[in-house]
């Protein structure tokens, strides 16, 4: 395996009512593993804990998280120094923005990271054509190229580490359809020849297809764990009520809204976070439903299919 979540939580130090201090829990107990050649989505509205577990696994945290469980990336559970040396060399990170690429810096000087040696030319070229970017895309500063070129440079970026592990957040808020389809597929092929993503993004119906497993975060947890087959029609295949109801909320699908809010994570219902918005909620739902394996995937809800 190589990545393995074990019940992690993250919480945030705050202070409210005249300094008095509070702890925040936005990533609760969370499980799951991730194989080689692998990607596994993790979806959910904006503010639901997704990225906070990206910056969790690439050790960059702020300083007032409290973090428990463990991380364990090829068999080795990870301290915040491993994790410095890991970051950027065997795990890396595809951000959400082309901001993150340097204006005043050609391209080939940012993918290679100042690095201009026979090697590494050679790597960037081999990458530039895996990725189907010109050669002379290289000689271009960022505002030279198209959003949909950018973002190949980002990954070209992330590509140059040779990491068994690629993190990637967001790709597809306001791109074109067919960027996003051109951007989704280099994560295929990337994870066809060995390595393994973990990408966030709330745009199921985008990543869907590209995916082998997808992890439904909401309010800070890991509700299901579905693989991409349970996948059909009107997604009764899927074990617990938010994932269904997140997939007939899609356009192609019902398009049918859930009703009611996610919980602010300082205001989490006792028991099963989804518990104010479910339709099979009883008594029963006042206790926190365990995460456990369930038709070949995972789900937390005492009353999954
Ligand atoms: S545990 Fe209860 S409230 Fe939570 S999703 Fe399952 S049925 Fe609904």
């Amino acid at each position: 395996m190589l990545l393995e979540v074990e019940n992690l939580s993250i919480s945030f130090r705050r202070y409210e009512n005249k300094a008095q201090q509070i702890l925040l829990p936005v990533v609760c107990n969370l499980s799951f593993s991730l194989d080689y050649g692998q990607i596994m989505s993790v979806v959910g509205a904006s503010g639901s804990g997704k990225t906070i577990l990206l910056q969790a696994i690439l050790g960059i945290l702020p300083q007032e998280a409290i973090v428990q469980g463990n991380i364990i990336f090829q068999g080795q559970t990870l301290t915040p120094k491993q994790q410095r040396q890991l970051c950027g060399k065997k795990i890396a990170y595809i951000p959400q923005s082309v901001q993150f690429l340097d204006p005043l810096m050609r391209i080939e000087h940012q993918v290679c990271q100042g690095k201009r040696d026979t090697t590494n030319k050679k790597r960037q070229e081999q990458i530039f054509s895996f990725l189907g970017l010109p050669p002379a895309t290289g000689r271009l500063f960022p505002h030279q190229i198209s959003g949909g070129m950018a973002r190949k440079v980002l990954i070209a970026c992330a590509l140059m580490s040779n990491a068994d592990l690629y993190l990637v957040d967001e790709p597809t808020p306001g791109l074109e359809e067919s960027i996003v389809q051109d951007f989704l597929q280099t994560c295929r092929a990337i994870a066809d020849q060995g390595k393994s993503i973990l990408l966030i993004s709330h745009d199921i119906g985008s990543i869907l297809p590209f995916s082998d497993k997808v992890a439904f975060f909401y309010a800070g947890s890991i509700l299901e764990i579905a693989n991409q087959a349970d996948f059909t029609a009107n997604g009764q295949n899927l074990r617990h009520p938010f994932s269904k109801a997140l997939y007939q909320a899609l356009p192609q699908n019902n398009f049918t809204p859930i009703p009611g809010h996610a919980p602010y994570s300082g205001k989490l219902p006792n028991g099963c976070p989804f518990a104010p918005r479910c339709p099979k909620f009883d008594d029963c739902c006042q206790q926190e439903p365990p995460f456990l394996d369930w038709r070949n995937g995972k789900v937390a809800c005492f009353h999954a299919t």
